[in-house]
C-alpha cells in the first residue's frame, strides 16, 4: 500500500508566522501567554505548551499586568488592545497580515455604512475569534450570518457592505451574496443595488480546496488530519469527502481504524491550514503499521 502526504497541506503562512513569533519569544522567556489556542490543533498546542506557552482567556487579562501576551493569527478586536494598555500588558502581535488588512477594510466599510444608513454583514462563524475581531471594528454593529438561513437578520431596504471570514467556503458566500441581491431588488432598481461584495476569503484556503479535490480523487482512501475546533478543517474535510467517499477525519494517529484500509492500494494524507506536518507524518507512519 502506498501512503502519500499532500505536499500542499499543512500550516498556512499566518499560522507559521504566529508559531514563529511564539517560539522566538520562548527562547528568551520561560513563559509566554497566548490569548486562545494559538492554532486549532490540540497536538500542536501541546507541543508549544511544552516549550512554555500558556493558553489564556480574555478574563485572565485582568490578572496579567506586566506579562507578555501573544495575539494569534485570528487577530483581536480593539477592546483587547485597549485592555492590554490599561493593564500594562506587553502584546506580541502575531495577527495574520491578511486578517489585519480585512479588519481595516471592515472598519472603512462600517464608516461608509454609518454615513449611508447601511449595514456591515459578515459571513462567518458566530463567536469565532477572527469574526469577533472583525465585529469589533464596527463597535459590535456588524450583522454576522453564519448560515444562509440567518440572512433574515439583514434589512434588505438598506445598503449593505458584505465581507467573509477568511476561512469560509466560497460557494456559501456566493449564495449569500445572491440571496441579498435578490431581496434587495424588491427595494432598489436591479441595476443599481447599494450592495458591495468584498472578496475576502483567503487564497490559502480557497486554492487549497481545488488542490484537495484533485488529491482526493487520486487515492483510494483519504485520511484528513485536523483538530476538532478548526472551522477550516471541517470545511476542507467536506471538500475531500465530496471528492472521495472513502475519506476519514482523524485528530491523531490513534483514531485510525484497520478496516478503512482493507482494500486500499493508495492512501492520501492531508489536513487543514492548522495541521502541522509532523502530525501528518506520524499519521502516515501509523497508517503503514495499522495496515500491517
Ligand atoms: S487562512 Fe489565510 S488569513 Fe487565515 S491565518 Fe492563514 S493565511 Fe492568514
Amino acid at each position: 500500500m502506498k501512503v502519500e502526504i499532500d505536499s500542499r497541506s499543512g500550516f498556512c503562512f499566518g499560522v507559521v508566522n504566529a508559531i514563529r513569533h511564539a517560539e522566538n519569544e520562548m527562547k528568551e522567556n520561560d513563559t509566554l501567554y497566548c490569548l486562545g489556542d494559538i492554532v486549532h490543533n490540540s497536538e500542536e498546542v501541546k507541543r508549544l505548551e511544552g516549550l512554555g506557552l500558556r493558553t489564556i482567556s480574555h478574563a485572565d487579562l485582568d490578572n496579567l499586568s506586566g506579562a507578555k501576551v501573544l495575539i494569534r493569527a485570528h487577530g483581536e478586536p480593539p477592546s483587547t488592545y485597549q485592555k492590554a494598555k490599561e493593564k500594562g500588558i506587553q502584546l506580541v502581535d502575531a495577527s495574520c497580515p491578511v486578517v489585519l488588512k480585512l479588519q481595516e477594510r471592515v472598519k472603512k466599510g462600517w464608516e461608509t455604512m454609518l454615513a449611508k444608513g447601511g449595514q456591515v454583514v459578515i459571513y462567518g462563524k458566530k463567536g469565532h475569534a477572527e469574526v469577533n475581531g472583525l465585529v469589533g471594528q464596527t463597535k459590535g454593529e456588524a450583522i454576522v450570518v453564519e448560515h444562509i438561513e440567518d440572512a433574515n437578520s439583514i434589512d434588505f431596504s438598506k445598503p449593505v457592505v458584505l465581507f467573509s471570514q477568511t476561512t469560509k467556503d466560497t460557494e456559501g458566500y456566493e449564495q449569500l451574496a445572491e440571496l441579498i441581491r435578490k431581496h434587495m431588488t424588491q427595494h432598489f432598481p436591479a441595476n443599481n443595488l447599494p450592495l458591495k461584495v468584498n472578496n475576502t476569503i483567503c487564497g490559502q484556503v480557497s486554492n487549497r480546496k481545488r488542490e484537495l479535490v484533485a488529491f482526493s480523487q487520486t487515492h483510494d482512501v483519504i485520511i484528513f488530519v485536523s483538530g476538532a475546533k478548526s472551522s477550516n478543517g471541517k470545511m476542507l474535510y467536506e471538500v475531500c469527502l465530496g471528492a472521495n467517499p472513502n475519506t476519514y477525519m482523524v485528530t491523531n494517529a490513534n483514531d485510525l481504524k484497520p478496516e478503512w484500509f482493507a482494500t486500499a492500494q493508495t492512501v492520501g494524507i492531508c489536513g487543514a491550514t492548522s495541521t502541522p506536518l509532523w502530525l501528518m507524518e506520524k499519521v502516515k507512519e501509523e497508517t503503514l503499521n495499522v495496515k500491517g
